[in-house]
């Protein structure tokens, strides 16, 4: 009997879990792409990446939207979203396109390259002068398709095209020596800044400063001019961990009142008086106050005095707290097992009920640690990695913690409902821990969902 349960669980468990993973598998729908014979060759993109379009671009007022086969309602999605973000960059930056911006012959709106199935190299979205190579609502290549991770994406990159705009070029068609070539840092910087940043944010304290100095020794992000090889890149997590965040501090120090005091404005004189051939160096020192150089020799001794050591750890503090809470829970509810179980089962007939054995209070028990051991561990695990690991910028964390609330909340259930259905008797009390399992795999699964 006992062993016939056991097997019968173990089925359901296995249908379960495999009935997640096939439904996960199958989210990416499949689908019929375009005649290669429909595809025109061609599209400002076109130059960089040799990738056709399939002939059915989405128009709005300041944007056309190319695929290579993304469905109608995936492209008008993509379209409404960078119009939104396109006219918002616009604002900020207090930018006039009529006068200021230099379109390419024969552009005179920012294309975007939606792709459903073509791979950027090293992932991610790519700007250009006047059009962003991105991924599509409905791409088969693995990118986020939550929207308010490729919001942030979007915003980056459609400052950057703003920021070729203002200068009439592509930053990649400027030789590395000549002076009007825009220097990486200021380039990202503003890009991240203006976003809120792609790869998590800038380091708010010296304590995070030290530590990825730590990890990646002490690079100046002024000193990076120029973008790494592709090869150095791609081989360490360095750009997403110091420079793009080194970079997003430094330009946040120019914009914040306690830093030099700097406007989007500013930053956006600097890339015009750049497209009117003025050097960097020059533009840079004329709207910010200070030169690239010595912002490049001071900027460790600045952020010494700009950022606090640390923060109080009020993450690891509300942690702890939850975790003593959700053990406290979890301890109130063992003992109330303890003590209503024997009393339920000894109010029945005592043919009809087995009395209850060492043997089974110790299984009992085991079980128990076991429910204990799983839903306290994952809980943490869940709220640790919600609040230390970087996470896609934009994810949204509150929802994220209503999941791990969730998952709480259910194990909580699974016991009671042990408990109640006097899984003594029939010793279901060894469905708890699958149970719980269950429900972390789930709630493993929602959350990937979420920050995907
Ligand atoms: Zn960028």
């Amino acid at each position: 009997m006992n062993r016939r349960i056991r097997a019968i669980t173990v089925v359901v468990g296995v249908v379960l879990f495999g009935g997640l993973v096939s439904c996960c598998a199958n989210s990416s729908s499949e689908s019929e792409r375009p005649d290669p014979a429909q595809m025109v060759d061609g599209g400002s993109w076109y130059v960089r990446e040799r990738w056709p379009h399939d002939g059915n671009p989405y128009e709005t007022e300041h944007l056309v939207v190319y695929s290579d086969g993304a469905s109608q309602q995936a492209r008008q999605r993509l379209g409404g979203l960078a119009e939104e973000v396109w006219v918002e960059v616009i604002d900020e930056m207090g930018l006039v396109p009529a006068t200021m911006f230099k379109f390419p012959a024969g552009q005179d709106k920012v294309d975007l390259y939606a792709n459903r199935y073509n791979v950027v190299e090293g992932g991610g979205a790519r700007a250009y002068h006047a059009g962003v190579i991105i991924a599509s609502f409905d791409n088969d290549i693995g990118e986020s398709t939550n929207v308010s991770v490729v919001r942030i994406v979007l915003k980056h990159e459609l400052v950057h095209v703003a920021e070729q705009l203002l200068m009439g070029r592509w930053t990649g068609n400027v030789a590395v020596s000549d002076p009007r070539r825009m220097p990486t840092w200021f380039s990202e910087g503003t890009g991240e800044a203006l976003s809120g940043g792609t790869t998590g944010g800038a380091p708010r304290t010296l304590d995070q400063i030290e530590g990825l100095i730590a990890d990646y020794g002490q690079i100046n992000p002024i000193a990076w001019r120029v973008d790494l090889p592709p090869s150095k890149v791609f081989s360490s997590d360095a750009y997403p961990r110091y420079y793009y965040p080194m970079a997003q501090l430094a330009v946040e120090y120019l914009l914040d009142p306690v830093g030099l005091g700097k406007s989007p404005e500013d930053l956006a004189a600097v890339m015009l008086d750049m497209g009117n051939d003025v050097s960097f160096a020059e533009a840079f020192e004329n709207q910010i106050g200070i030169s690239q150089s010595d912002y490049e020799t001071q900027f460790f001794a600045r952020m010494d005095t700009y950022l606090p050591q640390s923060e109080f750890p009020v993450e690891a503090v509300t942690l702890g707290l939850v975790c003593l809470l959700a053990a406290g829970v979890m301890g109130g509810s063992l003992v109330w097992g303890q003590r209503h179980w024997p009393a339920g089962a000894s109010g029945s007939l005592q043919s009809e009920v087995p009395v209850w054995t060492r043997r089974a209070r110790r299984g009992f028990v085991v079980e128990i640690w076991a429910f204990g051991f799983i839903t306290v561990g994952f809980l943490a695990l869940a709220l640790f990695s919600i609040e230390f690991d970087v996470l896609p910028a934009g994810t949204d964390l509150a929802l994220l913690y209503a999941v791990a609330a969730g998952f709480f909340a259910s194990s909580v259930a699974i016991l009671m409902w042990a408990i109640r259905r006097g899984s003594d008797r029939s010793r279901r009390a060894f469905l708890i821990p699958p149970l719980v399992i269950v429900a972390a795999v789930i709630t493993n699964a929602v959350i990937d969902q979420i920050t995907f």
